[in-house]
């Protein structure tokens, strides 16, 4: 297995391996798993030279980080960057209060077994008011770094607006975006120069755009438009017409960002992250490339609408 790159997360000082693993398949967001099979998964993820794990309270009702604690258990602590999230407790359960975070931070530590997290995220500001994560909870955020029990802090979300508008107003040293750079959808490419010039670390998520990329296919709860998940079901039945794996593809076009320092996927199974490592290696196919652009043409960029009306973004069409 080829060796792991690595790049400089903002100005946070870590390093951070660009294929990263994204804990909520251990609380059964997509399927039921073996609690085992999750903790196996983090153990490979880590042998395999990923350094860099996210988790949520939100995932899985807290599941998932019960069982990545499981996992952390006996691990050295320096061989992992962990990052957990406050705010979202449940599909329509959301408190960014001062109070409900700092709160929230210890129970995460709690579960996860460990004296501090490297990081700490508002987990889908756009469901909630984007002047109390100015005013209220990134303040909270920062207290709770001076204790020691988190190093740094950032936001995350869908809409790409959100995150221009609270970093120009509030010290956040990370942002993490999913869905927005992947084959079907680029957009954040265009925001990638102001967070650079504020400082602020990129994290990306979902380059399988949540199962759309896939051969499997999305699954039912996938907030897509039907527009976008049959073009991108052509676009994975036209790479299996050719011998080829629409995920391998999805995969390293997500990881081709200098700009982007880290990419999460998420899995409950070790054959996936042996390949996604593996196929992290091996060189791009461009023909291939150029044809499934071709084929997600129509449908590039088109995202849903997620949280409050006034954090929408506008669609972009281009
Ligand atoms: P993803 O695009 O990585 O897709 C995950 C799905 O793809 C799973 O069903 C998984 O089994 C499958 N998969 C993974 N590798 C595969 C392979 N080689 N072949 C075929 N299928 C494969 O999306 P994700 O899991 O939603 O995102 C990754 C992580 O990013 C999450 O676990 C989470 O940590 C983070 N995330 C955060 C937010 C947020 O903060 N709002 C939102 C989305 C994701």
């Amino acid at each position: 297995m080829g060796s792991m790159k690595f790049r400089s997360l903002g100005q946070t000082g870590l390093s951070v391996s660009i294929l990263s693993y994204g804990a909520s398949p251990l609380g059964s967001v997509f399927r039921d798993i073996d609690e085992n099979e999750g903790v196996s998964c983090v153990h490979r993820a880590l042998d395999l030279g990923i350094n860099f794990i996210d988790c949520s309270p939100f995932y899985g009702l807290t599941r998932a980080e019960t069982v990545l604690g499981r996992a952390l258990q006996g691990v050295a602590r320096e061989r992992y960057i962990l990052a957990t999230k406050v705010g979202r407790y449940g599909e329509d359960e959301f408190d960014f209060s001062a109070a409900r975070v700092t709160k929230s931070v210890d129970e995460s530590l709690s579960r996860l077994g460990v004296d501090y997290v490297d990081l700490i995220q508002c987990h889908d500001i756009e469901f909630g008011d984007l002047d109390q994560i100015i005013g209220e909870t990134l303040p909270a955020l920062r207290r709770v770094a001076e204790s020691g029990k988190v190093r740094f802090v950032g936001i995350t979300g869908l809409p790409l607006s959100i995150f221009e508008r609270v970093t120009a107003q509030a010290p956040v040293d990370t942002i993490l975006s999913y869905c927005r750079y992947s084959l079907n959808d680029t957009s954040l490419e265009k925001l990638l120069p102001t967070l650079h010039g504020r400082g602020v670390g990129v994290i990306s998520a979902s380059p399988l755009s949540m199962g759309l990329l896939t051969q499997r296919g999305a699954p039912d709860w996938h907030p897509a438009p039907d527009a976008v998940k049959q073009k991108c079901a052509e676009a994975a039945q036209f790479c299996t017409a050719r011998g080829a794996d629409i995920s391998k593809l999805a995969l390293q076009f997500a990881l081709q960002n200098e700009a982007i320092a880290t990419t999460l996927v998420g899995t409950a199974s070790v054959g996936n992250i042996e390949k996604n490592v593996r196929w992290m290696d091996e060189p791009l196919d461009e023909e291939l490339l150029r044809e499934v652009l071709a084929i997600l043409q129509p449908i590039r960029n088109q995202t849903w609408p997620s949280g409050r009306p006034e954090n929408h973004e506008p669609q972009i069409n281009d």
